[in-house]
């Protein structure tokens, strides 16, 4: 599908995020040929900057913007398509209707049409109240163009929030026009998971209860809150990294087949996961679900400071930076096999991957040979991030007498398939929202969905019904965190840093 002329609005085009991502992901575009020949891209914050002013901060003297492999007539090339606009304030009548009749002289000048792309990278505050001073200025819908609303997470603080949002948005636009970004669904790995399952025929079968013992998805990172404290403190590992991006990574794990590969078809099967997903009582939080905090320790980056102690934090803050938690899907394919979610701050490594464990073979016939290793370790580890890839573990006989078995891997690296690097995901998804596919961002009922499942833990937390504990940085988390696999004969895996090594 080719890409019409448009115009992308960013609101809050002062800021971290444009800078760091936005800009650099269209530049991206840009110089791969994506981008239609009439388009331009308007930075839109209260900051008070010149359009040249702009272009220096974000391209000539912004750190992020990666100038490897292109030259400087094309790096001045994309300057000259990026304007920018400054507002009293976003949602201010005076101040949109000027924004309006800047898009109209960027269409007299340059040609770009009246399709808009509206890019919500400001505060979630104002998530509510730009896209009705857009309605009221006319460009929600306008007569002969397109207009699209991306928004940006956090969608929702909680099941109530996330619902109201949806519906001051869905007021003005289209829920087929309004692209909830989840950064996740943009990683070539996580899509991967959709085409390894459905365009293989010998996983398929061994997708279900019959075969598969457990699934685990880790999402470690090695860094504390740093300076981000106050932001981080407001919403916490549950809010950050489940509700969204780990039950989206959940959802194509363990989806059923969409009839085809399009958004409709995705997206439905997606929000029929989220709706079996078992709820967690809210008397059985403590059972299911672990929370805790780092304490002082080290990391790769050196010495930490507790989250307690960090910039920003309350100094009695119960906020996790840690979270692990079981549970289960009630539909006939996962019927009695518990999942498995961790996602902590200050863990030993940086690294992100689902990891399938296969039942053991009915009999251990070769039990007897002293074996190096039991036959259990049947495992697919997906690795998402870094070293983007995949492994097989299985069992292979030891040369020489007997039946001896040690554990082998197969594996595959994303870098051996193809010499470029895996594209942004920012890059990849902007592209699908100039191109008109929501495939790979959240719909709104899903998006409830999945604050639905994870409500009742939200509010035993709230309520201090369970412990918080504690770990070290540096380490795993909490040994609480392992009795949550308490009878099910496996374990979070101890990953290093390459993908098929089992053990520190
Ligand atoms: P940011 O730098 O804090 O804010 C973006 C811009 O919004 C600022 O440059 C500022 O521009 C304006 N702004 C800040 N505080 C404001 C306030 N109280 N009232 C009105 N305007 C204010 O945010 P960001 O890191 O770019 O992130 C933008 C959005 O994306 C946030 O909602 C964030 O949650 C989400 N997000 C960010 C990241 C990331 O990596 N940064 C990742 C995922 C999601 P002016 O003062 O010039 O108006």
């Amino acid at each position: 599908k080719s890409v019409d002329p448009h115009t992308l609005v960013i609101f809050g085009a002062s800021g971290d995020l444009a800078q760091r991502k936005l800009i650099p992901a269209v530049f991206d575009l840009y110089r791969g040929g994506y981008l239609p020949e009439k388009f331009a891209l308007l930075g839109a914050s209260r900051t008070n900057m010149t359009d040249e002013e702009f272009r220096d901060k974000v391209v000539f003297n912004n750190e992020h913007f990666d100038r490897k492999d292109c030259t400087d007539e094309q790096v001045a090339a994309y300057a000259e398509v990026l304007f920018y606009q400054d507002l009293a304030s976003y949602d201010g009548e005076k101040d949109i209707n000027n924004l309006g009749k800047r898009l109209k002289k960027l269409d007299k000048d340059h040609g770009v049409g009246s399709n808009y792309i509206f890019y919500l990278s400001t505060p979630p505050s104002l998530y509510s109240t730009i896209p009705p001073a857009l309605a009221k200025a006319g460009l929600n819908q306008t007569k002969d163009g397109w207009s699209r609303l991306i928004v940006e997470k956090p969608f929702g603080y909680d099941l109530a929030t996330a619902k109201q949002l949806n519906e001051d948005i869905q007021r003005y636009f289209e829920e087929d026009t309004i692209y909830r970004i989840d950064h996740y669904l943009g990683k070539e790995t996580v899509q991967n998971l959709l085409v390894t399952r459905f365009a293989n025929g010998f996983f398929e079968p061994l997708w279900n209860r019959n075969y598969i013992q457990s699934v685990q998805i880790t999402a470690a990172e090695t860094v504390g809150v740093g300076t981000r404290g106050g932001y981080y403190d407001g919403s916490g590992a549950l809010r950050d990294m489940v509700q969204n991006h780990l039950l989206q990574v959940l959802a194509h794990v363990a989806m059923e087949p969409p009839i085809r590969a399009d958004a409709k078809s995705i997206r439905g099967e997606k929000l029929k996961l989220f709706q079996s997903l078992r709820s967690i009582k809210r008397a059985d939080v403590r059972n299911h679900v672990i929370r805790a905090q780092y304490t002082e320790g080290r990391t790769k980056g050196g010495d930490v400071v507790s989250y307690r102690d960090a910039e920003g934090v309350p100094e009695k803050s119960n906020t996790e930076t840690y979270v692990g938690m079981k549970f289960f899907i009630d539909n006939w394919r996962w019927a009695g096999v518990p999942f498995f979610v961790r996602t902590g701050k200050c863990l030993p490594l940086k690294l992100t991957e689902v990891v399938i464990t296969f039942k053991n073979p009915p009999q251990a016939i070769f039990s007897e040979f002293d074996n190096y290793a039991m036959s259990s370790d049947n495992r697919l580890i997906i690795r998402i991030q870094p070293d983007e890839g995949m492994a097989l573990e299985f069992g292979m006989k030891v040369p020489g007498e007997g039946f001896r078995v040690k554990n082998v891997d197969m594996d595959f690296f994303y870098r051996d398939l193809t010499s470029n690097d895996v594209p942004d995901a920012y890059t990849r998804l902007l592209l699908d929202c100039m191109k008109g596919d929501p495939t790979l961002y959240a719909r709104g009922d899903s998006v409830e969905a999945a604050w639905d499942f994870v409500e009742p833990i939200l509010q035993a937390w709230k309520a201090n019904e369970v412990p918080l504990f504690s770990y070290p940085a540096g380490t795993w988390g909490p040994l609480q965190s392992d009795a949550l696999w308490s009878g099910v004969g496996d374990g979070w895996r101890n990953p290093s840093t390459s993908l098929t090594e089992k053990k520190h």
